[in-house]
């Protein structure tokens, strides 16, 4: 079996017990004779699934009771819609920061809904940090204030998160479950699972129950998170198949040791990167230090002939999905909890070889 290093920004790298044992069962799950996909998600096989991944997540993440855990659909896209459309309200403003690409389109659904304010914009640093809490201008009396925690773009991360009057709401897509999180000072996370989750097709919601009541009545019934509460995400036919795959991947992280223990390797992992990247000019780092991602790398060669053969080059020895956003072009490396440090070493190793050849 040829398993490559994959280094891909999402969907991403699953850890490989999570693939064997879905590959284990997926004829038959637990003797049901048939598999997760083909069976009822109102039947005790799937609810006794779904109750699991909502534990383990609950368990995980120290969510507390008066907060909800919601396994959705429409990505971290459609959340940028339903923040807006559950909690700003007529003649509302919410404040929002603009730290790169993910953060712009939250803000483009907000502005479709009602009132933003742009607390802070990193246009200045060409968005290669987070700002301190103290840059921003917060409106008295806001819906919330949504920040992006990790900008999968740019490789940018926030260490401390801002201390907010109004809810605190966050993408989390890129960087959940990476590190230990103190739930109770957000109002609203929301998360893609294709990044550190499982597969695409699966929005994790962490929803303050108080703040789902706010939805004005006339939202249509699918867009309220209070809809989705009484019977956890079972409205409608949940991603049965993500649902479970996200269970075993919560799985493995607690066969690995937790978060605090996921939090150690990943920062090895990035050192390890940034060493390389800080030892040499032939290496151009994107992102300022105080606001490197652990989970996404980002760095520029000098022309863009030489990533391109960088890009090429490691795929040719296994090393996958290292090419940047297509926006913002250079090289990523996504270090996401399934990527290991091994790879890491070998994509470090590679790098060396390289730059003896092309320095
Ligand atoms: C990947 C990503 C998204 C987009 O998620 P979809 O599930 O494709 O809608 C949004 N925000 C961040 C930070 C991401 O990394």
């Amino acid at each position: 079996m040829a398993r490559i290093y994959n280094f891909q920004p999402g969907p991403a790298a699953l850890p490989l017990p999570v693939l064997e044992k879905a590959r284990e069962e997926l004829l038959d799950y637990g003797g049901a004779g048939m598999s997760v996909m083909e069976m009822s998600h109102r039947g005790k096989t799937f609810d006794a699934v779904i109750k699991a991944a909502e534990a383990n997540v609950r368990r995980l993440l120290g969510v507390p009771d008066e907060y909800a855990v919601l396994f959705l659909q429409g990505g971290a896209s459609l959340q940028f819609a339903m923040v807006p459309l559950n909690l700003l309200g007529p003649g509302k403003t919410a404040d929002y920061v603009n730290t790169g690409s993910w953060a712009a389109k939250a803000i483009k659904e907000g502005t479709l809904v009602g009132g933003v304010n742009v607390a802070w914009d990193g246009k200045e640093d060409n968005y290669m940090r987070v700002p301190a809490e103290s840059e921003l201008r917060l409106t008295p009396g806001a819906a919330y204030v949504h920040i992006t925690s990790n900008e999968t773009i740019g490789g940018i991360q926030y260490r401390e998160f801002p201390r907010t009057e109004a809810p605190l709401v966050a993408d989390m897509s890129s960087d959940i479950m990476s590190r230990p999180l103190d739930v109770r000072r957000f109002g609203i996370i929301y998360a893609g699972a294709q990044k550190n989750l499982g597969p695409s097709g699966v929005t994790l919601v962490i929803v303050r129950k108080d703040l789902a009541e706010r939805a004005p009545e006339k939202l249509p019934t699918m867009l309220k998170y209070k809809t989705h509460i009484p019977e956890p995400s079972l409205y409608n036919t949940p991603n049965t198949w993500g649902v479970y795959i996200l269970k075993l991947v919560t799985e493995w992280v607690d066969s690995v040791g937790g978060l605090e223990k996921l939090l150690q390797i990943n920062e090895r992992k990035a050192a390890l990167l940034y060493e390389a990247l800080d030892g040499s000019s032939f290496w151009r780092p994107c992102a300022r230090k105080e606001s490197r991602s652990v989970m996404n790398v980002t760095w520029r060669l000098g022309s863009e002939a030489l990533e391109e053969k960088f890009i090429k080059e490691a795929s040719k020895a296994g090393l996958d999905g290292l090419k940047g956003h297509r926006s913002v072009g250079g090289i990523r490396a996504s270090l996401y909890n399934a990527v290991s440090m091994e790879a890491v070493a070998a994509l470090v190793q590679f790098m060396k070889e390289f730059e003896r050849g092309n320095g």
